[in-house]
């Protein structure tokens, strides 16, 4: 490989990957596994890394968020840069990247839960999993989408569309009581504002035959084996507590289309059909419907880099496949995309790109850097409920105040874009 004239930072290639999600994180990784001498730049539009490690798994699944920790070591190398708080396609343009880097990665994930797609009333009391899951999560944006109202409850019986794993999630977060969610860093707030109390009873409507569901079976074990909780499928019982003596019972039913959501008598009306006859139709009455069907790219991020094809742009995780997947899956993926960035630059002859540092003056002042998302980090831990592992700052001012440690914005262009001399020392 051609070797060009050395950047500001000591690393003669240079790639930018935009989004730093899980699958971000990984080509990241990956990158610098193959091809050490990468100068690697993350970018997000948030304030804090890690996606939906951070805002969509579910808060009482510490276990999975613990994959941050290696992504941590990944910014702990020399030229790995976290580029926090800046939105690509709206602070700095994609081209400007281009101008800059030698490739770019997209890994922009899947923003917006997949609309229903049938009939359904304006006004019908419907919100998405991945919005609720968020809310409960502390993801500033999806505050912000709520307000001024703030989250609406949910009420005491709600259908859930769909049933794969996120439809289990969140099935389990509302039928958990205060005490299920120790060492959790669920947003007590949020939870009480949407669910003062478990919810008492949770219809899930699938379309398809039990054994297609996409759920993973220890999901549904999980969910049956809180207390309090009894679970039916298809009307047949069960793990879990006896009918009898149960906070919140779930009822699963295979086979059910959904036709259309409509307002009915201050409540939410879901018609379906049997899937294998649709003139046996069916009505479900509820406080509240929870969409779990997936993810679509939000349409600013489709308008922003739908079209936008060059040998050097390069996609991953929800932009590359459609899906959101897991993060196994997107873990294959980013390899598999870092191999594709690799032999890219190998086939090339780069010119010279001066990485992060020629972007000094076209980034926003309140970037966020690894440093200062490690501030967000100890602050968030520090000041958590005892019975809490963590409590997360709820909005982009006081993640940014958190970022600088001192009250104040965070301002602090240099210190994210601070050059590395080949010795490794900050200039
Ligand atoms: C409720 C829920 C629970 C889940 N639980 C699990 C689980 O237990 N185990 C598991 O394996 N998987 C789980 N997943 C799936 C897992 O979260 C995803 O596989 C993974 O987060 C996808 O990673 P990603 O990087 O592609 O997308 P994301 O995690 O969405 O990351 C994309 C990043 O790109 C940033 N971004 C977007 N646009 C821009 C822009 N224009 N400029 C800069 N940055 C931008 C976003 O801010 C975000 O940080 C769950 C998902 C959900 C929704």
């Amino acid at each position: 490989m051609r070797t060009p004239a050395e950047t500001a930072n000591g690393f003669p290639l240079q790639v930018a990957v935009v989004g730093a999600g899980p699958s971000g994180c990984y080509a990241a990784q990956a990158l610098r596994k193959g091809q050490p001498d990468i100068g690697i730049a993350v970018f997000d539009a948030l304030p804090t890394p890690y996606g939906l490690v951070r805002y969509g798994i579910a808060p009482d699944h510490q276990g999975a968020k613990a994959v941050s920790r290696q992504f941590d070591r990944l910014f702990g190398q020399p030229g790995v840069e976290f580029v926090g708080n800046v939105s690509v396609g709206t602070d700095v343009s994609l081209e400007a990247l281009l101008e800059s880097f030698h490739a770019v990665v997209l890994a922009t994930g899947l923003g917006t839960d997949r609309q229903l797609g049938i009939e359904q009333d304006p006004d019908a009391l419907v919100i998405g999993a991945g919005d609720l899951i968020r809310l409960l999560n502390s993801d500033p944006d999806a505050r912000l989408r709520h307000r001024p109202a703030g989250p609406r409850r949910l009420g005491s019986e709600v259908v859930i569309l769909g049933t794969g794993n996120v439809s289990a999630d969140v099935a389990r977060l509302l039928s958990k009581s205060d005490l299920d969610f120790i060492a959790s860093d669920v947003d007590d707030d949020a939870l009480r504002a949407v669910a003062p109390a478990p919810v008492r009873t949770i219809h899930i409507l699938g379309r398809c035959e039990p054994h297609a569901a996409r759920w993973d079976a220890s999901m549904v074990r999980e969910l049956a084996e809180i207390v309090g909780v009894h679970l039916s499928v298809d009307g047949v019982p069960l793990l879990g507590e006896p009918a009898a003596a149960p906070r919140t019972t779930v009822n699963v039913r295979f086979r059910q289309v959904p036709v259309s959501v409509r307002r009915h008598d201050g409540r939410v009306r879901v018609t379906t059909h049997d899937a294998g006859d649709s003139t046996r139709v069916g009505h479900l009455d509820a406080d509240t419907v929870i969409t779990a069907l997936g993810f679509d790219p939000s349409p600013a991020q489709s308008a922003r880099f739908g079209g936008i094809e060059a040998s050097n742009v390069f996609r991953v995780g929800g932009p590359a496949t459609g899906r959101l997947g897991n993060l196994a899956e997107n873990r294959k993926l980013a390899a598999e995309t870092a191999k594709g960035v690799l032999e890219f630059l190998r086939d090339q002859e780069p010119p010279h790109r001066t990485g992060l540092a020629g972007l000094r003056d076209r980034l926003p002042a309140s970037v966020v850097s690894f440093e200062a998302w490690q501030r967000i980090d100890g602050a968030e831990v520090r000041r958590a409920r005892p019975d809490r592992c963590r409590t997360k700052f709820t909005t982009r001012d006081e993640l940014l105040a958190a970022a600088a440690g001192s009250g104040a914005l965070v301002s602090i262009p240099t210190a994210t874009t601070a050059a590395l001399d080949t010795t490794g020392e900050v200039k």
